[in-house]
This record gives C-alpha cells, sequence and structure tokens, in this order.
C-alpha cells in the first residue's frame, strides 16, 4: 500500500489549500472514493519518483456545543493514528499558537516521520522573524511554505521523499 501522509493544523491554517496545490499541479490524480467520508479527503498522488496517499483532515463543523479545542484534538488524533507520515501546518499570521502544542507534543511521541511548515508565508520581511519563533518550540524540520501561491512545495515534501 502507498503511504499516508496527512496534513494536520488548526482551522483556517490552509490545509486543503495545500492539499489542492498538491494534488494540482503536474500530479496524476485519482480522488479515493469521493463521498465515503464527510471530514476527511483522501488522493492517491503521484508526482516523479513519489506516489503516496494524500488526507485532508478538514471539513470539521463546529457546532456551539463542540468546544474548538475538542473538535481539533479529535481530527488531528484520528489523522495521527492512520497516517505513516505527517505534516503539520502553522500559520505565518498567527505565529506559534498554544493550541498548536498538544498536537506537537503528540506527533513527537507517535515517532512518525513529520514535516513543519509555516504556511502563508508569502509576506518576506516577517517570514525570518516568525521563523525564528517557530524554532524556539524545537519543531524540525521546518519550511515556510505558501500554500497558495505554491512556494516551497519541493522543500516541503524533501524531509518525507525517502519513505515516498
Ligand atoms: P483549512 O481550514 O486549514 O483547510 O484552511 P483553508 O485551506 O481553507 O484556507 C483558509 C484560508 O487561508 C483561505 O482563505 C485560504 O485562501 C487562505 N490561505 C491558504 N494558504 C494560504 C497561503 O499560503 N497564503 C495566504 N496568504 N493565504 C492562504
Ligand atoms: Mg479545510
Amino acid at each position: 500500500a502507498l503511504p499516508l501522509v496527512a496534513i494536520l493544523g488548526r482551522p483556517n491554517v490552509g490545509k486543503s489549500t495545500l492539499f489542492n496545490r498538491l494534488l494540482g499541479e503536474n500530479r496524476a490524480i485519482t480522488m479515493d472514493m469521493p463521498g465515503v467520508t464527510r471530514d476527511r479527503h483522501y488522493a492517491t498522488v503521484t508526482q516523479g519518483p513519489y506516489a503516496y496517499r494524500l488526507v485532508d483532515t478538514g471539513g470539521i463543523l463546529f457546532g456551539d456545543d463542540h468546544p474548538l479545542g475538542e473538535a481539533i484534538r479529535k481530527q488531528a488524533l484520528f489523522a495521527l493514528e492512520e497516517a505513516d507520515l505527517l505534516i503539520y501546518l502553522f500559520d505565518a499570521k498567527d505565529g506559534y499558537n498554544p493550541m498548536d502544542r498538544e498536537v506537537v507534543e503528540k506527533i513527537r511521541a507517535s515517532g512518525k516521520p513529520a514535516v513543519y511548515a509555516v504556511n502563508k508565508s508569502d509576506a518576506p520581511t516577517r517570514e525570518s522573524v516568525l521563523m525564528a519563533d517557530f524554532y524556539k518550540y524545537g519543531v524540525n524540520p521546518l519550511v515556510p511554505v505558501s500554500a497558495l501561491h505554491g512556494l516551497g512545495m519541493d522543500e516541503l515534501l524533501a524531509p518525507l521523499a525517502p519513505y515516498l
């Protein structure tokens, strides 16, 4: 079976934008089982020598009775369990958010290969300050990306390449 790569991160960090970006550029695209799951979208991506399945953990609906933290935790933990490889997105507009910490710790504890990315890194003047802020938390490897503009995509996949 192809390795499963999960895209994790808080709501609005750009997970779905990244999912579509990785699917959209010169890849052979297969959407797996469309409509089977409401909460997660799967696709098979082939790019040069790499082939993997990708899961977008978006689509969670936040109702008033669902504290944000709990919903994030549930989707993140499920994806963490089923995935072989992990991409964790931070948001350059927000900086390191305390809500990131629990998932980051679980990713570390899982021992699964992971890459951390600071998405929305499309304002160069702030980028170096932000990257320093994230490095403080010891997340590594850490890559600035812009899913919207397709920046840093090769650098993002490079740490996972040995497994793809
Ligand atoms: P998700 O909730 O994590 O799936 O986030 P989405 O992919 O739905 O994106 C949330 C918002 O962030 C949308 O308005 C996107 O257009 C925007 N966004 C995503 N990636 C980028 C990026 O690289 N740069 C900028 N400036 N905005 C982005
Ligand atoms: Mg989404």
